[in-house]
């Protein structure tokens, strides 16, 4: 009996921008007494059912855009006599689905780390249940992941998390409902050795892949001492001050270590935590802007956030701190109008995000703006190829219609057209290498240069096109970037590197 786990894709690279934490976590989660997992991640290469025997377990990790290819995979293992177990948000959300489409054994909700070792006992024992819900588990039971069964020279990036949860309550995002509000921080050693495993490994690019990195503002202390809650703010400043602790420690390993993070905008008020950033190398940081707008804002339940100049200053606040900003910004909102897009193109060349992604408003399921739409579309019951259009993700790749958020005065393809148009502006040639401007040396500038373009062919065409000639020439010039991209980002091994002490 032998464990594969599989990251699934209709679309391979060959090589990967960021390393799938999960498989890996998941490896590390599976008994000794199973050997190492076989490890299959797809957007490197697709699966290989033919090696898959009779009582072998396939674990099968989904989340919305990749369940179709998921259930297509665990079909062909269940009917070679597999265990098929999934797991992953969407599994979460829709723990029957993987039965009905996916020839599931079992499914497991919540987070796998702790209880994916009783599910390969149940395999064992032939007592497998159909739904494990295995919950949120505390953050001291996150389990380091199994780098050693990173195959070589395929990732640019690892990743590393630090927390799971956020606090806020964005109408499109399902982060807060599935990870939940209240931020489960990892401790220090924890988090920082594993970062020196992967250095010693050759990996000086780290993206520390939480939901927010940020997850205690200088807001959230002020209220709490407003509402004289001494306990709530013990524990604020607590986890406050674990998180400096943490860039602390991340400052003191190797100077040529780059990391990479996710925030909210508030980040930028709070400068000391921006000098922290700055000194444990955290260079980069994906900012979710949304909008330019305040009504833009408000329609996300983002206002929080801030527009027009304010935001510009906002933004350039962290540049001017080291941390280069990936400003994500959402088109077809229900205040946004035709001169939305040059606006939106503009502050962000105003604002000097050093990289940016222009995502359409799209329903994805587990949030409140997909409960909204589910709701309006089930009224007029249309189907495509005998799927219902609530249900998108299981209509076959070659006629899966793009679905987006119905928009008041814009039809979906003028927003699609005009979003492209937006990503082909910012992504020019001239103003790639004008942006280059922030790495000094001539290497950097031209990792700067592919990644831009890599990042372009990977996210806009192959995400928004949706003529599928596009999308083929784009992931083959991907392919081509991909490889000396992933060069620039690597660096010798360092297997004698030690844990800076606490
Ligand atoms: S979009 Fe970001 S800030 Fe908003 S809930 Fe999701 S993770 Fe939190």
């Amino acid at each position: 009996m032998r464990v594969f786990l599989v990251n699934p894709s209709h679309v391979s690279f060959g090589i990967a921008v960021i390393t799938p934490r999960w498989l890996y976590v998941l490896a590390a989660a599976t008994p000794r007494s199973w050997g190492d997992p076989i490890v299959c991640d797809e957007t490197l290469e697709l699966f290989d059912p033919s090696i898959v025997e009779p009582g072998d377990v396939v674990g099968i990790g989904i989340h919305t855009g990749n369940a179709l290819r998921g259930y297509e995979v665990g079909r062909v293992a269940r009917s070679r006599g597999a265990h098929v177990v999934y797991g992953g948000i969407h599994a979460t959300l829709f723990p029957d689905e993987p039965h009905e489409n996916g020839g599931a054994s079992a499914v497991v909700c919540g987070d796998g780390d702790v209880i994916w070792a009783s599910v390969l006992d149940d395999c064992r024992s032939g007592q497998l249940k159909r739904q494990y819900d295995a919950g949120r588990v505390p953050p001291d039971q996150f389990l380091p992941a199994r780098w050693d069964l990173l195959p070589a020279a395929r990732y640019m990036w690892a990743s590393v998390q630090t927390l799971r949860g956020c606090p806020k309550h964005c109408s499109f995002c399902s982060v807060w409902r599935t990870d939940g509000n209240a931020p489960r921080q990892r401790s220090v050693d924890d988090v920082v050795g594993e970062v020196v495993e992967l250095r010693r490994m050759g990996f000086r690019f780290i993206a520390l892949a939480d939901d927010n990195f940020y997850p205690v503002t200088l807001a959230d202390l002020a209220q709490a001492e407003r509402r004289q809650n001494p306990e709530r703010l013990h524990a604020l400043e607590a986890m406050r001050a674990e998180r400096f602790a943490l860039m602390e420690r991340l400052s003191r390993l190797p100077n040529d270590m780059v990391f990479y993070t996710q925030i909210t905008m508030e980040a930028a008020e709070d400068v000391e935590f921006l000098k922290a950033m700055e000194r444990a190398r955290i260079r980069g940081a994906l900012v979710g802007v949304e909008s330019v707008t305040p009504e833009g804002l408000k329609d996300v339940y983002k206002d929080f956030n801030l527009a027009g100049d304010e935001l510009v200053t906002r933004l350039q606040t962290f540049e001017q701190h080291g941390v280069h900003v990936l400003g994500s910004f959402i088109f077809g909102l229900p205040s946004d109008n035709p001169q939305t897009f040059d606006a939106t193109a503009a502050l962000a060349e105003r604002a000097r995000v050093t990289f940016a992604q222009f995502v359409m408003l799209t329903p994805f399921p587990g949030t409140v703006d997909f409960e909204r739409w589910e709701r309006e579309m089930a009224k007029e019951g249309r189907q495509i190829d005998g799927v219902p259009i609530t249900r998108h993700w299981l209509i076959p790749q070659a006629s899966r219609p793009k679905v987006y958020t119905p928009h008041p005065v814009m039809s979906a393809d003028e927003i699609r057209r005009r979003t492209q148009g937006v990503w082909d502006q910012f992504y020019r040639l001239g103003a790639i290498w004008k942006r280059a401007r922030v790495v000094r040396s001539l290497r950097g500038r031209l990792a700067f240069v592919l990644v831009s373009k890599l990042y372009r062919q990977m996210y806009a065409n192959t995400g928004i096109a949706t003529d599928s000639a596009r999308v083929a020439r784009s992931t083959q010039i991907a392919r081509l970037i991909a490889r000396p991209c992933r060069r620039l980002f690597a660096a010798a091994p360092m297997p004698d590197l030690q844990v800076p002490p606490a």
